[in-house]
């Protein structure tokens, strides 16, 4: 461990207090001694944390860029107990997580694969999200830093996307290590949109698969059609046409009243598929239930529509203060309207080349506006309004079951949302089926508890609602085809089936 800032650290020995009255010393990023890093060319980028498919396709995609990018693996409990032993007390869960999980790659590299400690400082880079707000979003680099430090990898780089504030390359990096080009940022969301299409799809087709394992195999096989294209420079509208294909050869029997599950909540704890939400999709599967996932490109439109607010909110100001018209704020809103036609159209483009088509990219308006009369449109942090108006358009349109809000344990912002909110939803909508739950990283038991008991309510709906279904004599074996995806008010797939053929 450093000697800096340690004096007041809590000793691991249960009942040592040697760290009462110790004198304080301060706190600093830097280095004390200059480090000799690698060159760009040399530089191998370290990053991870989204779902499984999207690491590995933004792998491929930057890959392609001529980027030297690893993704890390999946975090596991492993990684949250290295994230505790060197992070300091009292964070979120996703920082537990997430921090650990770089910490013990680089131990990987540095015990297994006998690189030294000094090689893997001078050459790899890690890439985060940043930011500010109400939460410890705000803290994420500095923790990287205590604990990699206390990890014994003092001065070891990092680089963050700043939602607010643009690119962070770090205090410590002097050149520009990766050119943020239209083209990287181009790229990198394509591969995330794609994984999102790609994972909405395997939720819809996985709980009624005839031979188990079929729809991961058929996803596998997905994911290595567009990782070659990406690589290869190729359409990737072709290769998703290519991954019909795959898709159509898993057998599906799709009349099997399941309920259906919206998971939402904390960005990272609702997405991760491992560990850090108890691998809650997976579980809910395994319980009988249909799971919706909140694609990534919900919390992209989230920030792109809170930017927009904030430049409407400087513009209107400005107006009002008797001030010219800003053209350097018109040309950031156009920029983020381009933005969101580019995220809506690839999204669109996409879904059909592969057959996903009673999917819409959310109304960031619409949303809003179901939330507003609940929770402060201007509070942004967190998932803001997110959740509250998930929850409402769950209900108000018939979308789901049952709508479980996860939360990390010691998260501020959705504690408030779901604990707080929610209750409010929920007296106003007693028809809603809400479960808002915690992961600690430390209370499975507990979690698949509370997850069991409000999904045999949902269970109850799922079957009411086939049992009412009046069923056609004839049943076209079209139903059983993935393509085959029909909008009406019944909630579960069975049931929205056989009314389809009314
Ligand atoms: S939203 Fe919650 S879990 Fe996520 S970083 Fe903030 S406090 Fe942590």
């Amino acid at each position: 461990m450093s000697i800096k800032c340690t004096t007041v650290k809590m000793t691991d020995n249960n009942g040592d207090l040697t760290f009462l009255n110790q004198a304080p010393s301060q706190w600093r990023e830097a280095p004390d001694t200059p480090i000799a890093y690698a060159s760009k060319e040399e530089t191998i980028f370290l990053s991870g944390g989204l779902t499984l498919l999207q690491d590995q396709l933004i792998e491929a995609a930057l890959n392609s860029l001529g980027i030297r990018f690893i993704a890390l693996p999946n975090p596991d409990f492993a990684s949250f107990r290295t994230g505790k032993a060197f992070g300091n007390r009292g964070q979120c869960n996703p920082t537990y997580f997430t921090v650990g999980n770089l910490v013990k790659y680089l131990q990987h590299l540095r015990d297994d694969k006998g690189l030294t400690t000094e090689e893997i400082v001078s050459k790899y880079v890690y890439i985060t999200a940043g930011g500010c707000g109400p939460c410890r979003f705000g803290m994420y680099i500095t923790e990287y830093k205590k604990a990699l430090r206390d990890a014994g990898f003092e001065g070891f780089r990092l680089t963050a996307f700043d939602h607010e504030k643009g690119i962070f390359q770090g205090e410590e990096i002097e050149e520009q290590l990766l050119d943020y080009t239209p083209t990287f940022f181009i790229t990198l969301v394509k591969a995330v949109i794609i994984g999102d299409i790609i994972n909405l799809l395997g939720y819809k087709m996985r709980p009624y698969e005839v031979e188990a394992g079929s729809t991961d195999a058929a996803l596998t096989k997905c994911r290595d059609i567009v990782s070659k294209a990406f690589l290869n420079h190729t359409s990737l509208i072709k290769a998703l046409w290519q991954c019909r294909r795959e898709l159509s050869q898993v057998t599906l029997d799709r009349l099997q009243p399941k309920p259906k599950v919206m998971v939402m909540g904390e960005f990272w704890a609702a997405m991760t598929e491992g560990d850090g939400n108890y691998n809650l999709y997976r579980f809910l599967e395994a319980e009988g239930a249909e799971c919706i996932p909140q694609p990534i490109i919900n919390r992209l439109m989230l920030s792109l529509w809170e930017a927009e607010q904030a430049h409407l909110k400087t513009a209107a100001l400005a107006v009002e203060n008797g001030k010219k018209v800003d053209f350097s704020h018109m040309k950031t809103r156009l920029l983020i309207m381009a933005g969101k036609t580019a995220v809506k159209t690839h999204f669109t483009l996409y879904a059909k080349a592969i057959g996903l088509y009673d999917y819409d990219v959310p109304d960031m308006e619409k949303l809003a506006d179901l939330a507003k009369d609940y929770y402060t449109l201007e509070c942004s942090g967190g998932e803001g309004h997110l959740e509250v108006a998930h929850l409402i358009e769950a209900v108000k349109h018939n979308l789901a079951h049952l709508v479980i809000s996860v939360k990390p344990f010691g998260c501020m912002p959705s504690s408030a949302v779901s604990d707080g909110v929610q209750s409010l939803v929920t007296a106003r909508y007693p028809q809603a089926n809400f479960l808002s739950i915690e992961t600690s990283g430390e209370g499975a038991a507990n979690f698949y508890s509370r997850v069991q008991m409000a999904l045999f309510k949902a269970k109850q709906s799922a079957k009411e609602e086939w049992e009412k279904m009046e069923k056609p004599a004839y049943i076209p074996q079209k139903v059983h085809n993935y393509l085959y995806q029909p909008k009406n008010r019944q909630i579960g797939t069975a049931a929205r089936l056989i009314e389809s053929l009314k």
